[in-house]
């Protein structure tokens, strides 16, 4: 089998051998309950302090501060479903952005369900929610914003600074939705404005199955899982010491080499853009080309289906993704690929190719070579892509 090219961080990260390492004690002989008293409970207890102070220093605020969770889906859930049950009597109205993941959108469909009322934000074509209808739409019943820091997507970093001081005039708290963020970027929570930001442990080289929900000083949220006292009472159940262990050291090392990664990742980042828009023709970069996350490259290709694409690739080897899906025999954009308003065409030939910390400039050549030769191919086949060549050269 020939070696796979991995450039699908952005759905999952590979668990590093640090964090793995980190974990064993804790997969073996170190099996206590945290909740136990004797030793090898204790010593448990103290492994989560230790992860959650680890985390805590990344994002300087207070150890008690940050809850663990069983990752980004719990911890939005919780931000979104515990905000608008504590604080119902104030208000029922929540404004998040048209962008979101569905961990968020499908909560506040649920939220819409229950009463609540959700406004969702247009974005510009480039993913930015709009600030000037933020402040239109922001009202004295307004409980909630929660826009995420950057697009899972299309990799756009939204200005979480500006959105925390226009929430900041009004009654609302800000939640963010940092799980793609987190790790690759640093978070300057007091500066930002952000009173909760969620976070997943898979998504920063940490394993599977841990995250955490940063809450700010004053901020009570319900608990969301009932039972034991776990989590100062928060969140019920024994911890899953392991993962939360990997996860701890998963974020210190992600915070140790944030600027390395970041300048490599950047630079073979813009690498493969410049390549792309240089040899392939007909094709869109989504998202800026500046305020974006150095691990994101999303294109849209004319004449093609994402999908398609994906499978194809996969068969060189190549992970990828689409941003569209087939649904019933029909290719549909995602969500956030309709929200930029680009035509039918391109949007179901969008890719997203998101790097990580062990990708190379030779995987990344390799990447747009084959990519090149798919797309030649695949388009050949595509009647509508002949007939607008052959009317382009009559003319
Ligand atoms: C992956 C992801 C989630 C979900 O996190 P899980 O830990 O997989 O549940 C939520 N939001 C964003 C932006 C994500 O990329």
């Amino acid at each position: 089998m020939t070696q796979k090219i991995y450039l699908d961080h952005a759905a999952t990260t590979p668990l590093s051998e640090e964090a793995l390492q980190e974990m064993m004690p804790y997969l073996k002989e170190n099996y206590g309950n945290p909740s136990s008293i004797y030793d090898l409970g204790a010593d448990n207890k103290g492994a989560l302090l230790k992860a959650r102070k680890a985390i805590a220093a990344t994002l300087q605020c207070e150890p008690q501060n940050i809850y663990f969770t069983s990752g980004g889906t719990e911890s939005d859930n919780w931000a979104l479903v515990g905000i608008a049950e504590q604080y119902a009597s104030r208000g029922k109205h929540i404004i998040t952005s048209k962008i979101e993941h569905h961990a968020i959108l499908n909560t506040c469909s649920y939220l819409e369900k229950r009463g609540y009322e959700i406004t969702y934000l247009d974005v510009d074509e480039q993913g930015f929610v709009r600030l000037d209808q933020l402040k239109q739409v922001l009202r004295s019943d307004t409980i909630l914003v929660s826009i995420m820091t950057a697009n899972n997507e299309i990799g756009t970093i939204q200005p979480i600074h500006e959105i925390g001081r226009i929430v900041k005039q009004s009654n609302a708290l800000f939640h963010t939705d940092a799980v793609q963020a987190y790790g690759q970027i640093p978070i300057p929570l007091e500066e930002w404005g952000i009173d909760l930001l969620s976070a997943s442990s898979h998504k920063f080289y940490g394993p599977k199955g841990a995250g955490f929900l940063y809450i700010r000083d004053g901020i009570r949220l319900p608990s969301f899982l009932h039972g034991g006292k776990q989590e100062r009472g928060m969140r019920a159940g024994t911890e899953n010491v392991p993962a939360i262990v990997g996860m701890g050291k998963a974020a210190s090392l992600a915070f140790e080499t944030m600027k390395e990664r970041r300048e490599k990742e950047t630079e073979l980042r813009d690498y493969m853009i410049h390549r792309m828009e240089q040899e392939i023709p007909y094709c869109h970069l989504n998202g800026p080309r500046g305020k974006r996350l150095p691990n994101n490259v999303n294109m849209s290709f004319s004449f093609v289906d994402g999908e398609t694409i994906v499978i194809l690739l996969d068969m060189e080897g190549i992970c990828a993704s689409a941003g569209s899906a087939c649904t019933a025999g029909q290719s549909v954009a995602s969500h956030v690929i309709n929200a930029l308003g680009i035509s039918a065409d391109l949007a179901i030939g969008t890719l997203r190719f998101t790097l990580g910390r062990q990708t190379t400039k030779a995987e990344i050549d390799q990447t747009v070579d084959a990519l090149k030769k798919i797309l030649e191919e695949n388009r050949k086949l595509n009647p509508r892509f002949t007939t607008f060549i052959q009317n382009n050269r009559k003319r």
